[in-house]
């Protein structure tokens, strides 16, 4: 049997390794390694994938989020309203730009923002909501956009782990996450469902204004050249980084479903197991499961882990600390925040190997293995 990773980047690359040097090999003849064709042909590609006018490469997951909010022109102590569940770049960025991070809960079953928290967590200092979708399936993003209509508040959506997830209005209309509030933005980390071979990222928008001045943040706040209109860094895609994506994003329908079949088949084996809770999927969205995250009840988790680990079968805890405890947030950890459903979850959330490439054996290995731990 072949040695079971969370995820197995090595394996997906082989199965696609002629067409991918082949772009390499394109980029590094043509010499534009910045900015080149690949760039512009790969933002392009993804911009009709994902039904959205403007993609806005750049660096990384983290940047993205960085250079949504600096377009919004925030102002420091600005509330930016973001689940503490979930991987701190979301949050952190928040810091960084000197605005307030506002925790809210999430719904214990799809582990994304909870509306109720949300609505209670509106101040007339909020100006934008964050919501993220967690492991690969959306937020309420119907709700969503109406409570920030309702307020004027803009909706920057972390996309980092649900790139080809579809949400469905209720009126039946589909819209891919990332391109439903007025921008999205998200990252192709390696192990990512769409995954450059280094960093990378990029937002998303159907305005045309802010399209503008988010690529001209990400390139030094340039105009044009040597002319500075405003504060921007630098923020850009490799050539050699976008070629690669520009091949993996024709895969990326087929990579879901991959992954959808592997959660199925923890979820069936998993059915009858009363102190493991599968991962649901909402009814407004599909679920490209970056993560197949379930909850472990009345289990000390450590030894669970211990048990899997004896076997040689890893598994991650997303995440250990939420936000709202981490120390980086110095001050804000004093406000008591009232989160019971993050704070009922860190300690029972445990997430299994899922990937593209993984064989029915590797499959029935792993079942055997948590099951074997419950007899
Ligand atoms: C990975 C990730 C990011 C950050 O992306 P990077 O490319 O690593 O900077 C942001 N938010 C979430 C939810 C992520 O999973």
């Amino acid at each position: 049997m072949r040695k079971i990773q969370m995820v197995d980047t090595k394996t997906q690359y082989l199965a696609i390794k002629d067409q991918v040097d082949a772009a390499i090999h394109e980029v590094l003849d043509s010499a534009a390694y910045i900015n080149g064709k690949a760039v512009r042909d790969f933002a392009q590609n993804l911009g009709t994938y994902l039904g959205i006018e403007h993609v806005i490469p750049c660096a990384n997951g983290t940047d993205a989020l960085q250079i949504a909010m600096m377009a919004l022109d925030l102002q420091p102590g600005d509330e930016v309203i973001t689940p503490s569940f979930t991987y701190i770049a979301t949050t952190e960025v928040v810091a960084l730009l000197k605005l307030k991070p506002v925790f809210v809960d999430v719904d214990p079953v799809t582990y994304c923002m909870d509306i109720e928290s949300l609505k209670k967590a509106i101040t007339p200092k909020t100006k934008a909501i964050v919501p993220v979708h967690l492991y690969g399936q959306a937020a309420p993003m119907e709700e969503i956009m109406a409570i920030a209509q309702a307020h004027n508040l803009y909706v920057i959506e972390d996309n980092a782990q649900a790139i080809g997830c579809d949400y469905t209005f209720s009126d039946g209309t589909k819209k891919k996450t990332g391109t439903i509030g007025h921008i999205g933005a998200t990252s192709f980390y390696p192990s990512k469902n769409l995954g450059a071979f280094g960093d990378g990222g990029a937002l998303f928008t159907n305005d045309k204004a802010l399209a503008h001045k988010m690529a001209m943040i990400a390139n030094h706040g340039q105009s044009e050249r040597y002319y500075h209109d405003v504060v921007g860094c630098n923020s850009r895609l490799d050539s050699i980084q976008a070629a690669i994506l520009n091949i993996k994003l024709t895969h990326l329908d087929e990579y879901s479903k991959a992954r959808q079949s592997v959660a199925n088949y923890y979820s069936t084996a998993f059915a009858g197991i009363e102190q493991i809770l599968t991962p649901a999927t909402g009814k407004h969205s599909t679920h490209v499961f970056h993560q197949y995250t379930m909850q472990l009840k009345k289990v000390d988790r450590e030894k669970f882990i211990a048990h899997l680990s004896a076997k040689e079968i890893p598994c991650m805890i997303y995440y250990p600390v939420p936000g709202h405890l981490q120390k980086m947030f110095g001050d804000q950890n004093n406000q008591h925040w009232h989160l019971p459903v993050t704070d009922a979850l860190t300690p029972c959330v445990c997430s299994l190997p899922i990937h593209t490439e993984m064989d029915a054996e590797q499959l029935a290995y792993i079942v055997e293995g948590v099951k074997s731990f419950f007899n």
